[in-house]
């Protein structure tokens, strides 16, 4: 089984190496995002292990952006001292299977990297449609007509909630539950302010009054089916 390292601290790179080699694998190490297009180019893996830290200006998240954009579906494992929730959700949005907070026990990797490996390469989640407007889950983008709609994560994961209902009207209180963490505790004023930013995005890429203001109950996405 063959796998790839993308860290740039070389005593962690010769830990993991040793470490994952004596549990069996054959393992490549590279030091940042561009060592790692690379090696995903010229060799097959089963699996990555992925630092979010990466020099160079390339993050391990936006690495693992541009390997899904590749419509490629290794497993991969990230790793980060970081283990706030937001970067878990970072993480998984970037398209990541997996999320290891540093400092972690070695067992508990080779589990997880096990768990990947019995999964297989993820399915790529299928694009979503409405009219002209096209959302893929996998590559993290959306489209009008064919031109990309630049969106942040958050007014991402909301387009991403209406596209899944289209033509139903969503109250706030839904749109909080489904798109903010059940933890939040802000208003549902919240929803008002990202649904006003997600219609700016789509009014400047040409796709104007695509969701609807429902007096006293809340937003609904048109349905072009
Ligand atoms: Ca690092």
């Amino acid at each position: 089984m063959k796998l790839l390292i993308i860290e740039d601290d070389t005593r962690m790179a010769a830990l993991l190496r040793r470490g994952l080699e004596q549990d069996g694998w054959a393992v490549d190490v590279v030091a940042d995002a561009t060592g790692a297009r690379h090696a995903v180019h010229s060799t097959p893996y089963d699996a990555v292990v992925c630092d979010v830290g990466l020099p160079n200006g390339e993050s391990g998240f936006d690495w693992c952006r541009w390997l899904r954009s590749e419509e490629r579906w290794t497993p991969v494992l990230m790793l980060t001292a970081r283990t706030g929730v937001q970067d878990r959700v970072t993480g998984l949005d970037s398209g990541a299977d997996d999320y290891l907070g540093k400092p972690f026990a070695f067992n508990e990797l080779t589990a997880r990297l096990r768990a990947l490996l019995r999964r297989g390469d993820t399915e790529r989640p299928a694009a979503l449609r409405n009219g002209d407007i096209v959302l893929d889950p996998a590559a993290h983008q959306v489209r009008w007509r064919d031109r990309p709609v630049p969106l942040s994560p958050k007014e991402f994961a909301l387009l991403d909630y209406f596209m899944r209902r289209p033509g139903d009207v969503l109250r706030r209180s839904e749109i909080l539950d489904h798109v903010w963490d059940y933890a939040y505790d802000g208003t549902s004023n919240v929803v008002d302010v990202y649904v006003r930013y997600l219609r700016e995005r789509l009014s400047a890429a040409g796709a104007s009054e695509l969701i609807e203001t429902v007096r006293g109950v809340g937003y609904r996405l048109v349905s072009h089916e």
